[in-house]
């Protein structure tokens, strides 16, 4: 898998495929990268990439001439933008937006759809994703129109840079490709299989005052797993009860599960 990132501070990203897992990922060539600096592709002496924004209001905008540069620099397919009225080609051969091997191009943006690992899975089969940084107030509108496939929110706030949320969304993706980290560790973490995951611990068995789970040091795999199972559970419903809801209509739940989610249902009610 191939991730292009077109950015102003290309900088922040080179840091992060320099270290830890993801310098060993690059090494092993699980995955390749590729910073594009949009100032390379300014139209004038001083490199500008940002204007005032037409209509008026705060701030400053990508400007779209250096992006649509940079843009066909790293490959990204431009849309067909077809007159007012003229319907799209049947044939998939006529729209290079249907080629399964080009590459998929994501704007991460407050108005995109929110970023999920379902998402993210979806993500890890494409060849290749090339990410658009934004800055200051965001781009031009038409950039969005003419190559991005996708907007993308990382959360319902607002961040200074798109870098840190192409970040997230690559950090996401690549942990999920074949032999990155150990696909144990994909099985039972937050959010598969519709819970959060379990307390964890490590040594020492006592910190402080407190014991780490008698369970946990019987090495009793079964207690072990049914314990996991019911935290997993605990946890979900008082922290993401959502999340119990979407799986109960999703038929997510095994058997065992569904009991213990009346379970802990019904212990919450008693509470309250
Ligand atoms: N004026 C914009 C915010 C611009 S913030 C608005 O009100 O929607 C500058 C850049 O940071 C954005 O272009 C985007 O690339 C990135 N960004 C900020 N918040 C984000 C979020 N929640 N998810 C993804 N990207 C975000």
């Amino acid at each position: 898998m191939k991730f292009t990132v077109l950015s102003l501070f290309p900088g922040i990203i080179d840091a992060y495929f320099a270290n830890s897992i993801m310098a060993r990922a690059l090494d092993r060539g699980m995955v390749e990268y590729r910073s594009i600096n949009i100032r390379d592709f300014a139209l004038d002496k001083h490199r500008t990439c940002d204007d005032a924004p037409y209509g008026g209001g705060p701030g400053m905008l990508m400007l779209a001439e250096p992006l649509g540069r940079a843009l066909e620099a790293a490959g990204a397919p431009r849309k067909i933008i077809l007159p007012a009225g003229k319907k799209p080609a049947e044939n998939p051969a006529e729209n290079p937006r249907e080629e399964k091997s080009r590459p998929r191009v994501l704007f991460p943006s407050p108005s995109g759809r929110p970023f999920t690992l379902a998402w993210a899975r979806e993500l890890k089969e494409e060849r290749e994703l090339i990410l658009l940084c934004g800055r200051y107030e965001g781009v031009d509108q038409r950039i969005i129109d003419a190559y991005v496939d996708e907007e993308l929110s990382v959360g319902d706030y607002v961040l200074s840079s798109g870098e840190v949320a192409a970040l997230v969304v690559i950090d996401t993706v690549y942990r999920l490709l074949d032999r990155v980290i150990r696909p144990e560790s994909l099985e039972e973490e937050s959010f598969s299989g519709g819970l959060l995951e379990y307390p964890q611990y490590t040594r020492p068995e006592i910190f402080d005052t407190m014991q780490v789970p008698e369970v946990l040091i019987t090495g009793h795999h079964e207690n072990i797993r049914r314990w996991r199972l019911r935290k997993r559970v605990e946890k979900t419903l008082a922290l993401r009860p959502e999340l119990i809801d979407r799986g109960l209509q999703e038929g997510l739940f095994d058997a065992e599960t569904l009991k213990l989610i009346e379970e802990g249902k019904n212990e919450r009610d008693k509470i309250h």
